[in-house]
């Protein structure tokens, strides 16, 4: 049994890894300010003797007490509605955040996963993405909080590997959703999933021929848990490489709800990437993970749980 640390662990994915763990029996301790992630996503955990909830922000400092084995680093707003609104917590998290996970890293003789992010590629110009590839990334953009911090996190953990010993590790998280996506994140599976529901019009930014490789949540987290016990500093990319266009995400949505809901065309947000679809032979050749939900029953299962929440009927 380990005792293992998961910021962001009331989030989307930082819960279903909380759940994950706990199953294979380790200790965890789950490390949230709320700003995104939800009591409601880990209340079924509150009681288990080997949970404990601490609500705090990783960028403010703080101490732990006894042994961590393991850190899972996922705190930060990753939905670019979300981290447009709060740049400079977004910033401060993958960089003051991970620097202070990085020092109890050290403390504790932990292991670090710092997840980082497709959006470290920018508006690719390489595609597929391999891990080798450095990225064409405004700096300076509206996305730049986001995808340069974890760039930023990055870096600096390598820094600490190269310089103290850091025992860390780089994953480069591809476009997810499953279970937990919160209705009003403002990214694209929440957004088609809730006006379907609800039979309001389907918001396609730009003309909808943008690409992008959805991933199902417990897929990733299984590859998250893969190479946090592997031999592997990475990057690697997680994700699944199956691409679509976000009007062809669009029909899906439609079809599998039976919503009358029609397509409207909005503006394309500023710096908003034409393309993304991980390359996994890293992940699959090393750490012998590949993706297993299809895009359909992911969806299927994605839009049950949407179904039952209370606020969209
Ligand atoms: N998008 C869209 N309609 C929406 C929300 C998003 O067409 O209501 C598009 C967005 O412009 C982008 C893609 O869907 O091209 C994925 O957006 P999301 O915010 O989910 O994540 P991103 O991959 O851009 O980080």
């Amino acid at each position: 049994m380990k005792t293992i640390l998961v910021t962001g662990g009331a989030g989307f994915i930082g819960s279903h890894l909380c759940d994950y763990l706990l199953a294979e029996g380790h200790k965890v301790i789950c490390m949230d300010n709320l700003s995104t992630g939800f009591k409601f996503h880990i209340k079924h955990l509150l009681n288990k003797k080997r949970f404990r909830f601490i609500k705090h922000d990783v960028v403010k400092p703080f101490s732990i007490k006894g042994n961590i084995d393991q850190i899972y680093h996922l705190a930060s707003r990753a939905s670019p509605v979300d981290y447009q609104k709060f740049p400079v917590e977004t910033a401060l998290s993958n960089s003051i955040g991970t620097n202070n996970l990085a020092k109890l890293a050290l403390k504790k003789n932990a292991t670090l996963l710092f997840t980082s992010t497709s959006e470290s590629y920018g508006e690719p110009k390489e595609h597929p993405q391999k891990e080798t590839y450095w990225g064409n990334v405004n700096p300076i953009g509206i996305r730049s909080c986001y995808d340069e911090s974890k760039r930023f996190g990055e870096a600096l953990l390598m820094a600490y590997h190269r310089s103290k010993k850091a025992d860390i590790k780089i994953v480069r998280i591809f476009n997810t959703y499953g279970p937990r996506l919160r209705p009003s994140d403002g990214r694209v599976i929440s957004n088609f999933i809730t006006q379907a529901l609800s039979n309001k019009p389907i918001t396609i930014y730009g003309d909808g021929k943008q690409t992008r490789s959805f991933c199902y949540v417990g897929d990733l987290v299984a590859g998250l848990v893969t190479m946090m016990n592997s031999r592997f500093i990475g990057p690697k990319n997680l994700g699944n490489p199956d691409e679509l266009t976000i009007l062809e995400l669009a029909k899906k949505v439609l079809q599998f709800t039976g919503s009358k809901s029609k397509l409207i065309f909005q503006k394309l947000p500023l710096d908003d990437p034409t393309k993304r679809q991980p390359d996994i032979s890293k992940a699959r050749d090393l750490l012998l993970w590949e993706p297993k939900v299809k895009l359909d029953e992911g969806l299927k299962l994605t839009i049950d749980w949407f179904r039952m929440l209370p606020m969209i009927k």
